[in-house]
């Protein structure tokens, strides 16, 4: 796993000065180790779309006097590239999520908002393969959060739903109130995910299938995204599935105390 790298709050059961300091040490390894293990990840990730690049150059080089060919290995580099663009772009975003900068300031959000943008950002590739998006939300939930954070992850959540579902099916996304907290549900009817991958699937750069994650594009670090969104904003991001019929992803993030809720009669200015 890949949290607890930015710690929070924890005053709870606070450990005497010793016990801190043995722990610091243990932690501080197990953040170099993270951190090992992650620089050989992204170097394995950029290798295969850069490998890709340079003998798609090669090949054309050696295609000059032949137009379609030419074309075809062009096509496949706009395809490569995009792939490296979205991987660099992600890791962008996790690093900033994992604390290379400080969080925004929380401000009250609509989960209405949140939700119309993603379905907004996803619509197009739903559409392609006739995947209907069913949204069915309670009214005026208000979380406290930064809208650009929260939007990502439930694009992500929803960007995974039509990847992972065969054309022609319907994704649902459905909000409500429970217990303090905004749960925003993305429902699909796709192929699943096998009970043993089920925990890790959160973990950067995990697939559960690898040769199947090259041919969608996939960089293994949407959710990973989503799960840091989930925790910098004090949530949790959980998985129900079943292979061959469909998984729901819940975020949950909590609801804003009402002070903070914007009104028409609750401006305290002054
Ligand atoms: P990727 O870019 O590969 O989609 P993610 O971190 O978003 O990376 O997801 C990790 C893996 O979890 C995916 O490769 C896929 O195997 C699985 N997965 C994610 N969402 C779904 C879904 N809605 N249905 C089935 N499998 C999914």
């Amino acid at each position: 796993g890949v949290h607890g790298l930015r710690v929070q709050g924890g005053a709870a059961h606070e450990p005497g000065p010793v016990a801190l300091v043995l722990q610091d040490v243990t932690e501080a390894r197990r953040v170099e180790a993270v951190r090992r293990d992650f620089v050989a990840n992204v170097g394995h990730e950029l290798k295969t779309p850069v490998g890709a690049l340079a003998l798609l150059a090669e090949a054309t080089q050696g295609a000059a006097d032949d137009p379609e060919t030419v074309q075809r290995f062009a096509a496949r580099m706009v395809h490569e590239s995009d792939r490296l663009s979205r991987l660099v772009r992600e890791l962008i975003d996790l690093s900033r999520l994992q604390g290379a900068e400080p969080l925004p300031e929380l401000e009250p959000v609509l989960v209405h908002d949140v939700v119309a943008e993603a379905v907004d950002r996803t619509r197009l590739a739903a559409a392609a393969k006739g995947i209907e998006l069913a949204v069915g939300e309670q009214d005026d939930l208000v979380v406290l959060g930064v809208e650009a954070q929260l939007a990502t992850a439930v694009t992500n959540l929803l960007a995974n739903a039509v990847t992972y579902s065969p054309d022609s099916t319907k994704i649902a996304v459905g909000t409500r109130a429970r217990e303090g907290f905004a749960e925003i549900a993305v429902t699909d009817s796709g192929i699943g995910i096998p009970r043993a991958d089920r925990a890790r699937v959160f973990e950067r750069f995990y697939r559960v299938d690898q040769s199947r994650a090259s041919a969608t594009g996939g960089t293994g670090l949407g959710l990973a995204i989503v799960k840091h969104v989930a925790t910098n904003h004090g949530g949790s991001v959980a998985v129900w599935s079943e292979e061959g019929l469909g998984s729901t992803f819940t975020l949950r993030i909590p609801l804003a105390p009402t002070a903070d809720v914007p009104g028409p009669a609750s401006d305290p200015a002054g």
